[in-house]
This record gives C-alpha cells, structure tokens and sequence, in this order.
C-alpha cells in the first residue's frame, strides 16, 4: 500500500479508533471467545474445561448422534452447499420435506425456510410492511426485529414490554392504512413469554398483522414443542405470522416462516432477504428434519428441562440471588453495572463455568445481567455448584 493511500485513511483509522476506545471505557467492549473443544455441555477454552451455562442448545440437540448421522448422510448426497438460492436451483427435495414437517408440527398450512432467523425477520417484515404500515414492536424484541422495521420504511411503534394496554392505547392512536404488530415469543435477555392470547385478541379487533418470533420458544414450550403457540393453543388464526430458528432448540442453523398458503406465496415473491441469498445446504435441512423427529418424540427431552428450571429457580431464591421472572431456560441474574457482570462472569470462569456477561446495548441501561442458560443435558449437581459459585463471587 502506497503512502498517499495509507494517509488517506487516516481519518477513518482515528475515528474507529475512538469508537473502540470509548466502547473500552464503557466497559462494553466485545470479545469472542476461541471454543477448542465442545461435548455436551462441556466445553474447553483457553485450556480450561467449562461447563456451558450460555448455549441456546436448550434440549441437548446439536451433537445428537442421529442428528450427525442425518446430516453426514445428506451431505455425502448432495455435498456440502446448496449451489444456488431456492428461485434458481438450491431448492431441493430436503427443504422441501422440512418445510411440510414444520408446517404439519405447527398446525399451520405452509412453512418456508429461511438461511437465518435474523434473515426471516428482515424478510417478512420488508415484504409485507411499506410507508403506509405502523409497525408496533415490544420495547425488548430482538434486534432483527428492530432492523426489519428500519429496513421496510414503515413507521416504527413501541409499547412497553408486555404492557397490552400501551399496545391498546397505540393502536387507537394509529392512523396508518395498516398495522403490523410483532413480538417475542419468550424474550431473549428476559427468559418471559409475550401474552400473546391478549395481543391477538387485540390484533383480531383491529384487523392487525401478528406474527410472533419464537425462537427461544420453539422446541421447549408446549406439549408437542412447537413453542408459545403449542403452549397457549393459538392457531394461524390467532397468529398468522409464526417465525422460529432452527439453531437454537433444535440445535441446526437457519429459521422459518409458517402460516397461510398466501403469506408464504407473497414471501417466496417479495422476501428480499429469502430470494437474494443462497439456499440453507440441504444436510442441515436434513438434520433439522430429523432434529425435529426427536423434538416431537422425546418428551422426555422438554420434561428434563423444565425440572432442571424447577430446581435451578429454587436453588437461586435460597440463596436470595436476584433473578427475573422467568419460567424458561433463559434465567437472567441483575447486576448492579456492566463492570460487576463482567467481574462475576469473569470470577466464574475461573471456577470452571462459562456464564456471559449481557449489557447494553444489548439489554436497556442499567440492566446488566448474566443470562444464565440451561439445557436438558444439565446435572443437579452443575447447577449447585454454579449457584454456590456465583453466591459466593457476589460476597
Ligand atoms: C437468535 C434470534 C434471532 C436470530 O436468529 P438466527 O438464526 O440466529 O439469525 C431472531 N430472533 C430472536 C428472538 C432470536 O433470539
């Protein structure tokens, strides 16, 4: 690189330098962690054996030996890619079938699979909203959901989170031609669920679009798994829009639409984000299809878990930790400021348990916390010892 040029871009090596610089000071900066090794919920970093308290592997899917075996199988089939995106010839019989096993496991008349969850959201949201839409999003929905909004022109909403009657009172404020609302199904920092009956309730009277994001509901709530819907018995009806990823329950990679044959026609035209990219590979749509299987047989899988929750709450309140109300896998625990989170997440490490300090802007101001989460494949036993570590780091 010649002098001239590298003094051109002075200006922009010193105004990223600040930037990195006040993201120090603000305790905020953000690191990655090299991952040597990964069995369960053990891990090895930097040498040192960790148990997993931040995996979203919530049912133990991700190294399924079945799961593998869908995937390698599919993979010495078709390869490793998928060579193209689903309008030219990425789309193959796998999706197909997975989109008809989603589809049949939600209740719902079509499903489409998307290459992300963060994609999906973008998707669905620019293909159906534009400048005559208000778009009304809970204050906590995932960032995607937030960029979706930005991403359609539309005019973007707020309510307070799981405050109905704030939703109530924007949407009689409204006076766009029309009105899309969207929600978390179970809350990603959080670990609570939306009342999505209410809100689609609500939705149905003022003849709003309602699409939930159940990506951290999927797989773990309701007596079939398929998450808030299953559990609170809402149908394409009630929610029209139902969206949830593949990487995190069901331990895959990519995400999905499902709901009326209308909505995934319009999808497959205008969804930008599904139509400009290249196809999920067809082993990990394998591997999801068989993820799921399991998802619907093992029962056992789901009930494990939520003992696991059961135990890991009342451990917590006897030692008067400061969790939020919360009746998932996620379990986040309030520190008083992002440099505390950072020092107990940093004071477990050392005690051998990887718990990840979240603060903003990932969660509001002054809400720093651990998100500590828990999967089937958890013990008693790693839990107590977690508790009694982070009790004794808070001394
Ligand atoms: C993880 C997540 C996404 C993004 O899904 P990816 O498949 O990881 O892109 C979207 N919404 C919510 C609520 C999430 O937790």
């Amino acid at each position: 690189m010649s002098e001239g040029r590298l003094s051109a871009q002075e200006p922009m090596a010193s105004e990223l330098e600040t930037r990195l610089r006040k993201q120090h000071e603000t305790q905020r900066y953000r690191t990655r962690v090299n991952l040597n090794a990964c069995s369960g919920t053990e891990c090895v970093v930097d040498g040192r054996k960790l148990i997993n308290f931040c995996s979203n592997d919530y049912l133990g899917l991700k190294q399924d030996s079945r799961v593998i075996s869908a995937f390698t199988e599919a993979a010495q089939q078709w390869g490793v890619g998928s060579g193209a995106s689903h309008l030219i010839s990425g789309h193959t019989a796998v999706h197909h079938k997975l989109e008809e096993r989603i589809a049949a496991w939600t209740g719902r008349e079509r499903a489409l699979v998307f290459s992300t969850g963060y994609m999906a959201n973008l998707g669905v949201i620019s293909a159906l909203c534009d400048r005559s839409t208000s778009i009304i999003e809970d204050k906590l929905v995932h960032a995607s959901l937030l960029d979706a909004a930005k991403l359609s022109n539309a005019k973007l909403l707020r309510f307070k989170h799981n405050d109905v009657k704030h939703l109530q009172t924007l949407l009689e404020k409204n006076s766009r031609e029309k009105v899309f609302i969207a929600v978390d199904g179970v809350f990603s920092m959080d670990g609570d669920l939306c009342p999505a009956k209410e809100i689609a309730e609500l939705a149905q009277k003022k003849s709003a679009q309602f699409m939930i994001d159940d990506a951290h509901g999927l797989g773990c709530l309701g007596e079939k798994g398929f998450g808030i819907c299953d559990l609170l018995r809402l149908g394409q009806n009630q929610v029209p829009i139902l969206m949830g990823t593949l990487g995190k329950a069901l331990g895959t990679f990519g995400a999905f639409v499902a709901g009326s044959e209308a909505l995934i026609e319009s999808l497959i035209q205008f969804a930008r984000s599904y139509i400009y990219t290249t196809a999920l590979p067809p082993a990990v749509a394998a591997a999801t299809e068989q993820s799921i299987r399991i998802c619907q047989q093992e029962n056992w899988r789901r009930d494990r878990l939520n003992q696991l929750i059961e135990f890991f709450k009342s451990e917590a309140n006897a030692r008067e930790l400061n969790l939020l109300p919360s009746n998932t896998a996620i379990q986040p625990l309030l520190m008083e400021n992002e440099s505390s989170a950072l020092k107990i997440s940093q004071a477990l490490k050392l005690k051998g348990f990887w718990v990840v300090a979240v603060r903003p802007p990932t969660v509001p101001e002054n809400s720093s916390r651990l998100r500590i989460t828990l999967s089937t494949l958890h013990t008693e036993q790693q839990i107590t010892e977690l508790l009694d570590s982070i009790y004794s780091s808070l001394k």
